[in-house]
């Protein structure tokens, strides 16, 4: 039997405001604050505190709703999920069950073979648990994190490989990047996914029994796990198995999931309408001014750059992947009358590798768009050749100078003088006598040979072009 799988993703994604979702404690980064610093009682859940919402979380979370396309329920309710455990104080975590924030979006996929479309069934608030650390046989609890703004994201099953779920997962993360909501900084856990994996026979539209991964930190664990799942049911099935229900976890030094609960222990969280919070109550006219001021989203601005600037879909693909990036691409396009592929080819190519090599990023570079633009116009305009054009961009890269000031100081100035010319190709000539006669024998290929000693001949700032017109001229003497 031929198996497909079946993934539906469940992601959780810190809101990165100030402060946290129901009172006003800072939101710090716990991977680097000192424990307990930002907690109080509303968050410590301290009996007779009362929760008060962050519009400002409201507002992350309808970018995002927006962005995926949503419905947005202009009426939300929060729920309490009750649940015991030592990083969340309350016993129950604020969360929105029956009628969540945003419902019905879609997010569109890159994959191998095109473009897909992946159904978002709900987006909605909640707020997120401390942290727990076991040492010598006890455990420390830090509650910095006990009360974030936390947003989960929930797809329908509609990713059917690897692949899908992966690009769904790293679409997402771009997509909260762009909105500048969370900073998409995989290692200090900001985004969590939990990955529901089941497998049917391929070509029919079953829904068969899953399990849910919890807790995969990162695109290779999401990656790994499923893959590995995928396999484990594939291999029940066919040796006449049957799947459990249950919830797994993902050990990342030995690559396999292992059972965390069966269906028999699956918590009934007994929901219920939260008695401290009155509706969520978003207003049209609030929802239209978040929408207005959306950021242009990597999918269209990857289609645009394609269609605009006429970029190949490499180019696009990686200046997009990074809003600073694409920003800082269009304003070297917009800063003068360049070519937009010429300044695609050296932010993707040359820029990014001094950048890389420095360890720094394109746009907090000393190199900024305009006098990148600069020296792309310099090198399209024969002023320089490419050679040197790279010299001179690790020179801007190192001291802040401009392409201009460069080329002045080190006399790079490219000749395209005729006569100049002209001397060095017939010196050129007399010097490879034995080569200008292959070249009469009909020998065409060291005409390669004598080109390159004549830009060598120049100290590389001979006009290529001219050089070869001039070559060809003097052969055929
Ligand atoms: P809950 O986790 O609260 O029980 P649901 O059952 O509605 O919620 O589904 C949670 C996630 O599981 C969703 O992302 C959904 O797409 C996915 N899912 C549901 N059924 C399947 C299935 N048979 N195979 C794979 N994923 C599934
Ligand atoms: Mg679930
Ligand atoms: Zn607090």
């Amino acid at each position: 039997m031929q198996f497909e799988p079946v993934i539906g993703l469940e992601v959780h994604a810190e809101l990165q405001t100030r402060s946290k979702m129901f009172c006003g404690c800072e939101v710090v980064d716990n991977t680097v604050a000192e424990p307990n610093v930002a907690v109080c009682p509303i968050c410590a859940g301290m009996p007779g505190t009362l929760p008060v919402v962050n519009a400002r979380a409201v507002e992350y979370a309808l970018r995002v709703a927006l962005a995926l396309g949503c419905e947005i329920n202009y009426t939300s309710i929060f729920a309490r999920k009750n649940y015991f455990y030592p990083d969340l104080p309350k016993g129950y975590q604020i969360s929105q069950y029956e009628t969540p924030l945003a419902v019905n979006g879609q997010l569109v996929i890159k994959t191998k073979a095109g473009e897909r479309t992946i159904r978002v069934r709900r987006v909605h608030l909640e707020e997120d648990t401390g942290k727990l650390t076991h040492v010598n046989g006890g455990s420390l609890v830090d509650l910095n994190r006990a009360g974030v703004p936390l947003l989960e994201i929930v797809s329908e099953p509609d990713m059917h490989s690897v692949e899908e779920a992966r690009a769904y997962a790293e679409g997402l993360h771009e997509i909260l990047r762009y909105l500048e909501v969370n900073s998409g900084n995989m290692e200090k856990g900001v985004i969590r996914f939990e990955a529901n994996v089941s497998v049917r026979e391929a070509g029919t539209d079953q829904l068969n029994t899953r399990v849910e991964i919890k807790n995969l930190n990162s695109f290779r664990a999401l990656e790994r796990a499923t893959e590995f799942e995928i396999a484990r049911q594939a291999e029940v099935i066919a040796t006449g198995g049957t799947i459990e229900q249950e919830t797994l976890g993902w050990d990342d030094l030995k690559e396999q999931t292992y059972s965390q609960r069966s269906k028999e222990e699956a918590h009934d969280y007994r929901y219920f309408p939260e008695p401290d919070l009155p509706p969520l109550v978003v207003e049209k006219d609030w929802v239209e001014e978040i929408r207005a001021k959306l950021p242009e989203l990597p999918r269209a601005m990857f289609q645009r750059f394609v269609m605009q600037y006429g970029l190949t879909e490499y180019s696009a693909g990686v200046l997009v992947a990074e809003r600073a990036v694409a920003e800082y691409f269009e304003s070297a396009v917009k800063s003068r009358k360049v070519s937009a592929k010429s300044v695609a080819n050296w932010v993707v190519g040359d820029l990014f590798a001094v950048a890389n090599q420095a360890g720094e990023t394109v746009a907090s570079s000393r190199v900024k768009p305009e006098a990148l633009a600069e020296l792309v116009e310099a090198v399209d305009g024969g002023v320089v050749n490419q050679t040197t054009g790279k010299e001179i961009l690790i020179e801007m890269f190192k001291t802040g100078r401009s392409a201009g000031e460069i080329i002045e100081a080190r006399g790079l100035k490219q000749v395209s003088d005729v006569d100049f010319i002209s001397k060095i190709v017939a010196e050129t000539l007399a010097e490879n006598p034995k080569e200008v006669g292959s070249f009469k024998a009909g020998k065409t290929g060291v005409a390669n040979f004598l080109f390159g000693q004549a830009m060598k001949k120049a100290a590389g700032k001979a006009n290529p072009a001219v050089v070869k017109t001039e070559l060809d001229r003097q052969l055929l003497l």
